[in-house]
């Protein structure tokens, strides 16, 4: 699940990270009252940016930085009417701008491979992290951090170091980095990032300029699977941007993934519904989706499944593979039969049901000619050979 930046800031500053302050409003007047606070704070210049769960919004016109109340109401006008990469900005984050020296990355996933949270950094940071690997690989540095201590002080430094971020900001930088990997166990993150993390110029008490770092972006994505150990959590998804099929698959309790092809797959199991995509693609087609309706589904499930692969009008095909165990295979069939009299649009439909009440259910599909398979191989073939060769 991604979460805004602002709420992903606040993790952030949860862990002890310094983030500069902020608001969010929805409208352009609440952008202006906000920014006169903070230009009441002492802010200099404030800055407006677009709430929406994708990157490269600066250079989408989402990020604007502005002087005076008036300037701020008329950016926050601006990105209120912005949709960017398809998505109609609704939020805004309004808060004191800093003055940046210096841009930097540092970002967390947790590593597959290795089996760690890796921990990255680059000297090469406000632009987009993929565009730095795929131009300059060597300009991203990278360590595991240790599965049970963490980031240790001295792989800290060393990516400090790394950088070139010295003096003064070693140690700023070692906590900042340490805190990232505290904000990914915490709260079971799979990636966090900081991007830009800027070396920034203030003003001091004594009047006199200091620098020092800020994570000006936040981004973070939660692992779906650990939410329910946080349910305080659940309460930063963003409704408004989610895709109405994940909404659907989430409430039904179906495990559902949008793939790109053209065969729509409904399935049981997880494992099951891997090795029908597996299948699908050694007979020469592409799956629309992972789909696991999991056990025990009953006829509505069925429908429900049916509506979200066929919201999808990339789908051609739909090949249901179904292993009745605690599943009733007769209860998936007039799931089958009932999502068909109702469905939206037709589209050609193989069926394979082996295991529990399967000949009950072989009979009601026949009744209602739908085309049935007996082998899975024999189920993707002919899936395939009605969806038409992949793209
Ligand atoms: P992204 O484009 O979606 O990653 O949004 P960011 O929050 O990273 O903003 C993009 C760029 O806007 C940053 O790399 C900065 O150069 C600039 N920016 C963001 N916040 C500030 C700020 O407080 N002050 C100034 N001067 N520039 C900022
Ligand atoms: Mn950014």
């Amino acid at each position: 699940m991604k979460i805004q930046e602002a709420d992903a800031k606040s993790l952030l500053l949860a862990q002890g990270l310094p983030v500069p302050g902020w608001e969010v409003v929805r409208s352009a007047g609440d952008a202006r009252r906000a920014a006169e606070r903070a230009f009441e704070a002492g802010a200099v210049k404030v800055v407006v940016k677009a709430q929406v769960l994708v990157g490269g919004r600066g250079k989408a016109g989402g990020v604007k930085v502005a002087g005076d109340a008036d300037a701020v109401e008329a950016a926050a006008a601006a990105i209120l009417a912005l949709q960017i990469k398809g998505i109609q900005v609704r939020k805004l984050l309004v808060g004191p701008a800093a003055e940046i020296v210096r841009e930097y990355y540092l970002g967390a996933i947790l590593d597959r491979v290795s089996r760690r949270i890796v921990v990255m950094a680059s000297a090469e940071g406000g632009v987009e992290i993929e565009e730095v690997a795929r131009v300059n690989p060597a300009a991203i540095h990278r360590l595991g951090a240790h599965p049970h201590l963490g980031l240790l002080d001295w792989q800290a430094r060393q990516l400090a170091f790394a950088v070139g971020l010295g003096g003064p900001h070693l140690r700023e930088f070692a906590k900042i980095a340490e805190g990232l990997v505290a904000t990914m166990l915490v709260n079971d993150a799979d990636l966090v990032e900081i991007n830009p993390l800027a070396v920034v110029r203030e003003t001091g008490p004594d009047g006199m300029a200091v620098e020092r770092l800020a994570c000006l972006d936040a981004k973070i994505t939660l692992d779906d699977s650990a939410l329910a150990r946080h349910p305080e959590l659940e309460a930063l998804r963003d409704l408004d941007e989610e895709d109405p099929a994940d909404r659907e698959a989430r409430e039904e309790g179906i495990n559902f993934i949008k793939l790109d092809g053209s065969i729509g797959c409904m399935v049981n199991g997880a494992g099951l519904a891997m090795t029908t995509m597996d299948l699908v693609k050694r007979a020469g087609g592409e799956p629309a989706n992972f789909l696991d309706i999991g056990g025990g589904a009953r006829a509505d499930k069925v429908a429900a499944a049916m509506r979200i692969i066929l919201a999808d009008p990339q789908v051609k095909a739909i090949l249901v593979n179904i292993f009745g165990g605690i599943t009733r295979g007769d209860e998936v069939a007039r799931g089958l039969i009932e999502a068909r009299a109702v469905q939206a649009r037709e589209v050609p439909m193989v069926v394979r049901i082996v295991g529990t009440n399967a000949s009950e259910a072989g009979a009601l599909l026949e009744a209602n000619h739908f085309a049935t398979a007996s082998s899975l191989d024999d189920a993707a073939a002919k899936a395939v050979a009605v969806a038409g060769p992949a793209r």
